[in-house]
């Protein structure tokens, strides 16, 4: 029988949000909290040890790119990882959304907002290998890795969580934070229901080559086969996040490149330039998952655990470093860390936010998804709208870039917790 250990916080999923709040709780709370990451998958580097990690253990850092909010950049930025992040980064100056043989345009400039950048867009392995490199920094006292292992069994009590990993491994911990992904089997032991729609799409991403300079500008343009993003990216690169009836995505992966680039071209026109090379092709089943619970005492949901989102809007990490801001602002405050309080109002904090952005993309998703005509005619009046009604335009720039949301949860905080206070 193995010693039981205990940790302040265990973190279940050691992907980009689970790495990501271990590295924010250790660096950002001012306070020596114990954490624990208990992650399924064998790290590359050191197959079945325990013990730091120097490359990346999980899919969750694949060879995709994301788009980051100016705001999630801001954050990043004031958690000392930006500096090290902007080599690998391509900004995003101007955003156009159109509607392939339709009139509807929306464009927006960052220059309109006084700001360099709408956001950022990054390899994810980038911001992976990162956070890893960080992490080896600290002590085994202060991070543990538990991999490859799972949580089997929970026992919540009023003072701690009593988990029994599959390794035999008993964890008590005063907070349990789930960052297991959309398919999370803690939640499930947990009894936390989720709320599950599959989408008739899949998205088919890959980088590809230009024979023009991108000039920072990334596209959402709406053709026959669905919603088509292309971000730019450092090298002369867009990445592209394609949206498409699986069958079609399959047969696109499995083309020639060049006759990919033919059918890319064909599908997207030539606004964004001329498409020369592919990158590997990868294609992701989407749906939408919403846990019904954000908190219980003791435990919180983070990520996609807690939101899956489809990609079309490019909100889920971002929503996930909205999740984590509020989390570790709450344990800064916090006596103990996995209180009913605390994890009350973590829950409190994330509703609204998860909500408006579930309700953004899951609404774009099925706008553009419909092929009628007066549906058609319809959101392209909306681009219209949102081209040359300044407030609305004005809100739309502010959720993309993320500040809103951010600043909303940035006032909850500092009603609960006064500068005054924060100085004690
Ligand atoms: C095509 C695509 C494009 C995207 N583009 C953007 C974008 O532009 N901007 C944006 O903000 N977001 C984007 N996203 C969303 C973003 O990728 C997700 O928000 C992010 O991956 C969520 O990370 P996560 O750690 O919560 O979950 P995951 O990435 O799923 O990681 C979960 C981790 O938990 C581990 N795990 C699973 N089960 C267990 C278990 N039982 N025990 C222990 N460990 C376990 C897994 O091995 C993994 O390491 C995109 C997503 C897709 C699919």
């Amino acid at each position: 029988m193995q010693q039981v250990k205990h940790v302040d916080v265990v973190i279940a999923g050691g992907g980009m949000t689970g790495a990501m709040l271990a590295y924010a709780l250790l660096s950002q709370t001012a306070r020596p909290l114990t954490v624990a990451i208990v992650e399924k998958q064998v790290a590359a580097s050191t197959p079945g040890a325990s013990g730091p990690l120097q490359t990346a253990p999980s899919q969750s850092f694949d060879s995709r790119s994301i788009a980051l909010s100016a705001a999630s950049v801001d954050l990043l930025h004031s958690w000392g990882l930006w500096s090290e992040l902007q080599a690998h980064a391509c900004a995003i100056k101007h955003i156009a959304v159109s509607d392939r043989g339709h009139f509807g345009k929306a464009r927006l400039n960052a220059a309109e907002y006084l700001r360099q950048s709408l956001g950022q867009v990054i390899e994810i392995e980038k911001l992976g290998s990162l956070i890893y490199q960080r992490l080896s920094q600290f002590s085994t006292e202060q991070l543990l890795w538990l991999r490859p292992d799972h949580i089997q069994h929970i026992h919540p009590t009023q003072d701690v969580q009593q988990l029994t990993l599959a390794s035999g491994q008993q964890l008590h911990c005063k907070l349990l934070a789930l960052c297991e992904g959309g398919d999370s089997p803690t939640r499930t032991l947990a009894g936390i229901d989720c709320q599950i729609e599959t989408y008739p799409h899949s998205a088919l991403i890959a980088n590809i080559g230009l024979v023009d300079d991108h000039q920072h500008r990334a596209y959402e343009r709406f053709t026959q086969h669905g919603p088509l993003a292309l971000l730019p990216l450092t090298r002369q690169r867009y990445s592209l996040v394609w949206s498409l009836l699986p069958e079609e995505a399959q047969r696109l992966q499995a083309l020639p490149p060049a006759e990919f680039l033919a059918e890319l071209q064909q599908a997207f026109g030539y606004r964004a330039g001329v498409f020369d090379a592919v990158g590997e092709r990868v294609v992701y089943p989407l749906s939408l998952k919403t846990a019904k619970e954000v908190s219980r005492h003791r435990l919180v949901l983070c990520g996609n655990s807690l939101h899956n989102l489809h990609p079309i809007a490019g909100q889920g990490f971002n929503l996930a470093l909205r999740d984590l801001a509020a989390l570790v602002q709450l344990v800064r405050h916090s006596s103990d860390v996995g209180s009913y309080p605390l994890t009350r109002q973590y829950a409190q904090l994330r509703q609204q936010d998860m909500q408006q952005v579930v309700m953004l993309t899951d609404g774009l998703v099925r706008l553009f998804a419909n092929d009628s005509k007066l549906c058609a005619l319809g959101r392209n009046i909306g681009l219209s709208l949102l081209h040359n009604l300044t407030p609305l335009k004005t809100l739309f720039a502010e959720q993309t870039m993320g500040l809103a949301p951010f600043r909303r949860q940035q006032q909850a905080l500092s009603q609960q917790f006064p500068p005054k206070e924060q100085e004690l």
